[in-house]
C-alpha cells in the first residue's frame, strides 16, 4: 500500500498538472489559487476546452452533428449530455473557450451576436424596466432593444457614453436594469471608460454589459475592468474567417447565468454543432490575427491622416484620436477597425467605396480579408434620421491581414480617382 502511494504520487502530480493546464482558471471559476499560473492568452485561445479525442487519439475533438443522445435506461445520460437544444458537446467545447478568453466563469454560445443580446435582455428585464445604451450602439443593438423589447414595454435611452454625467442623469433609480456600453463604437470608433461606467452602474444596482466585439478579447477585457457581462458577435474577430455567424456571453455570475442557460433550452437561440466548430477553429488563431490587424490598421490610418483627400481618421491608435490615453490604458491594442470622413462628402463617400478591388464592398467586418463599407446605409440604416445615424460622409474600413503596402496601396489608387479633376 505505501508503495502504491509513493509510486503513484508523480503520476498525481502529472494528473493534477494536466487538469490544471486544460480547464484554465477562466473556465472554471475566473480565479487564481496561487499555485498554478493561468496561461497566456494565446495558449488559452487554443488550449481551453479543446482536450484530445479519448478514444481515438483525434487532436482537434470530433463535431457532434447529432440532435439527440442515447440513454443508458430512462435518464442514464452519457456525460449530461440528452438533447442539443440544451447541450452539445462542441458548444461545450465552444464555451468553455469562450469563458477562457475573457476570464469569465461561464461562456454562452449562441446563433447570432443578436440572440446572445436577445437572450441576456430577456434574462434580466420585465415590462417596464429601462435600458440605457449609447448613442452610437451598433444599430441592430439599437433596433433590438427599441422595436423588439419595445412592444414588450421595455423603455431605453441613449447617451453620449463618454458623458458621465450623462449617463447617471440617463438612470432611472429602480427601474433601469442595464447599462449597455460598446467600445470601440461603431463606426466612428469613441471610447468608453469601462471601469468608470461600472462603478456608477454598480452604485444604481445596474448590469453592466460590454459588447466586445470590435476589441475582442485579445485586445480587452471588461470583466476584468468591472463588467459584469461581456457580449461578442463571434461572427467577427472571433470566427475571423467570414464563414460563420454566432455571438457569445461570457459572466462570472452564477444565478445571471442559469437563468441564461434555461432561456437556451427553452427558447433555442444556440449555436449549431458545425457553426460551433468553425468558431472554435478561427479562436485558436485569435491572438497572431489580432496583432496583424492591429499593425496593418495603424499604418493604413496614419497613410489615411495625411491625405488630402481625407478629413478625419477615426482609429483610437492615432494620437489626434480624442480618447487615445484612455484606449492606451483599457486595451493592449487598438484593432482593425477604423473609420474615415471624406471633405468632398457623401458622393465623394460613396466613390471611394465603389473604387476599391482589394478592399470588398460589403457588410460585417472582422475577417482576415478587407471590407469597405458605407455606413449610413449599410450597417447603420436601421438607425438613419435618429440621434444614432452616421454622418453622410463617413467610410468604414474593416483591415484584413494581407500586406499591407497592398492594401494602401489601393486605398491610394481609390483615392486618386477621386481626385481626378472633371473632365
Ligand atoms: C455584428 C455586431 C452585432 C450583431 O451580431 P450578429 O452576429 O450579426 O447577430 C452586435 N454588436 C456589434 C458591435 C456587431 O458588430
Amino acid at each position: 500500500m505505501s508503495s502504491n502511494e509513493s509510486s503513484n504520487s508523480s503520476n498525481a502530480d502529472d494528473a493534477n498538472d494536466a487538469n490544471a493546464n486544460g480547464t484554465t482558471n477562466g473556465t472554471t471559476n475566473g480565479t487564481n489559487d496561487g499555485t498554478t499560473a493561468t496561461p497566456g492568452f494565446a495558449t488559452r485561445t487554443i488550449h481551453a476546452g479543446q482536450e484530445f479525442d479519448p478514444r481515438t487519439g483525434a487532436i482537434i475533438p470530433p463535431i457532434y452533428q447529432t440532435s439527440t443522445f442515447v440513454q443508458d435506461g430512462v435518464g442514464g445520460l452519457r456525460g449530461g449530455y440528452e438533447y442539443s437544444r440544451s447541450a452539445n458537446p462542441t458548444r461545450s467545447s465552444l464555451e468553455t473557450q469562450l469563458a477562457a478568453l475573457e476570464g469569465g466563469a461561464h461562456g454562452l454560445s449562441f446563433a447570432s451576436g443578436l440572440a446572445a443580446e436577445d437572450t441576456l435582455i430577456r434574462a434580466i428585464v420585465q415590462p417596464g424596466d429601462h435600458i440605457v445604451l449609447g448613442n452610437d450602439a451598433y444599430g441592430g443593438t439599437y433596433r433590438l432593444i427599441n422595436r423588439v423589447h419595445g412592444k414588450q414595454g421595455v423603455e431605453n435611452t441613449t447617451v453620449e457614453m463618454s458623458d458621465l454625467d450623462a449617463v447617471r442623469a440617463a438612470i432611472i433609480p429602480g427601474r433601469t436594469k442595464i447599462l449597455w456600453v460598446e467600445t470601440p463604437s461603431n463606426p466612428l470608433m469613441k471610447i468608453s471608460d469601462i471601469a468608470a461606467l461600472a462603478e456608477i452602474g454598480h452604485a444604481a444596482g445596474v448590469t453592466v454589459v460590454v459588447d466586445n466585439t470590435f476589441a475582442s478579447p485579445a485586445l480587452q477585457n471588461p470583466l476584468a475592468l468591472g463588467a459584469d457581462v461581456v457580449v461578442h458577435s463571434t461572427t467577427k474577430y472571433l470566427g475571423g474567417h467570414s464563414d460563420v455567424l454566432g455571438g457569445a456571453l461570457v459572466l462570472n455570475d452564477e444565478d445571471l447565468a442559469a437563468e441564461i442557460g434555461f432561456l437556451q433550452f427553452a427558447v433555442g437561440p444556440v449555436s449549431a454543432p458545425l457553426d460551433a466548430w468553425l468558431t472554435t477553429r478561427g479562436i485558436k488563431t485569435l491572438a497572431v490575427r489580432m496583432r496583424q490587424h492591429s499593425e496593418n490598421a495603424q499604418a493604413i490610418a496614419e497613410y489615411l491622416e495625411q491625405h488630402p483627400a481625407i478629413e478625419r481618421v477615426f482609429y483610437p491608435g492615432l494620437p489626434s484620436h480624442p480618447d487615445h490615453e484612455l484606449a492606451k490604458r483599457q486595451m493592449s491594442g487598438f484593432g482593425g477597425m477604423l473609420s474615415v470622413a471624406l471633405k468632398a462628402g457623401r458622393e465623394a463617400a460613396l466613390q471611394f467605396v465603389e473604387s476599391t478591388e482589394l478592399f470588398s464592398l460589403a457588410e460585417s467586418l472582422g475577417g482576415v480579408e478587407s471590407l469597405i463599407g458605407y455606413p449610413s446605409e449599410m450597417t447603420h440604416a436601421s438607425v438613419k434620421g435618429t440621434a444614432l445615424a452616421v454622418p453622410e460622409n463617413v467610410v468604414r474600413l474593416s483591415v484584413g491581414i494581407e500586406d499591407v503596402a497592398d492594401l494602401i496601396a489601393d486605398l491610394d489608387a481609390a483615392l486618386a480617382k477621386l481626385d481626378a479633376p472633371a473632365v
